[in-house]
């Protein structure tokens, strides 16, 4: 079987009742009535300047902007989910307090959410992901008392689900967001873009790249199954594909 990505943009994305898309996140409005949101953040703006020499943010856009384009304030956030503790997909969600100079979570009125496994491995890290756990981007969160621990029998909203897979970090969190007749998958690292559907093309940064091998051919096979939409992370030119099958091959 061989799968092909049928790609589509953000902006189609945007015709969506419930889901906004300002750059590499997803805000999910649950009821606009009861401020429920839902954000996966990306970027890491509360770094010092040695270390943005070595990385780059694509385009200019800002969080800030992003969700000032469609109508929300960080303050309206009430939930931030994080897949996982890399520095580039919690960063955003810690700022330095101007005044105090102390980091503090960025979304005030916010409740961080992580898989509790996740985050035990990150705050314990082993050698080989120690430069991707950032204590000053994860820690305060805590201190701040947001933090709370995804749990399955107990959660952020009956229609919000989410997958667990083992092969890139310990316990990553895919949110699996209802959309009219399907479901957008929030893809994180197992597949960060378009060139990773291949099962085999993994990232280099996986602890169990075996593991992600088997993860991906399952979730691909749903995605295929049941039509969901995948929305890559980490791809500069493409949001979003729906997957179609070549029976051919
Ligand atoms: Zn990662």
């Amino acid at each position: 079987m061989e799968l092909f990505p049928k790609v589509f943009g953000a902006k189609q994305i945007l015709q969506m009742i419930k889901i906004y898309v300002p750059g590499p996140c997803v805000v999910y409005c649950l009821n606009r009535v009861k401020n429920a949101y839902l954000l996966i953040p990306e970027l890491a703006t509360n770094r010092m300047h040695v270390f943005f020499s070595f990385y780059h943010l694509h385009g200019s856009d800002s969080l800030k902007d992003s969700l000032a384009r469609y109508g929300f304030v960080e303050d309206d956030i009430t939930d931030v989910v994080l897949t996982h503790l890399h520095f580039d997909h919690c960063g955003g969600s810690i700022v330095r307090n101007p005044q105090s100079g102390k980091l503090i979570p960025r979304f005030k009125n916010a409740t961080y959410h992580c898989h509790k496994k996740h985050w035990d491995w990150a705050i314990n890290p082993n050698p080989r992901e120690k430069a991707s756990f950032l204590k000053d981007n994860i820690i305060p969160l805590q201190e701040s008392g947001q933090l709370q621990f995804l749990d399955t029998n107990n959660p952020i909203h009956p229609e919000f689900e989410w997958l667990e897979v083992y092969g890139h970090t310990e316990a990553m969190v895919l949110p699996l967001i209802p959309f009219k007749n399907t479901k957008l998958l929030y893809l994180a690292d197992l597949i960060p873009s378009i060139g990773h559907l291949p099962i085999p093309y993994v990232m280099g940064y996986d602890v169990r790249p075996l593991q992600t091998l088997s993860e991906k051919n399952d979730i691909l096979n749903s995605a295929l199954q049941n039509q969901w939409i995948l929305f890559f992370e980490h791809d500069p030119s493409n949001e979003c594909c729906l997957l179609e099958q070549n029976d051919n091959q």
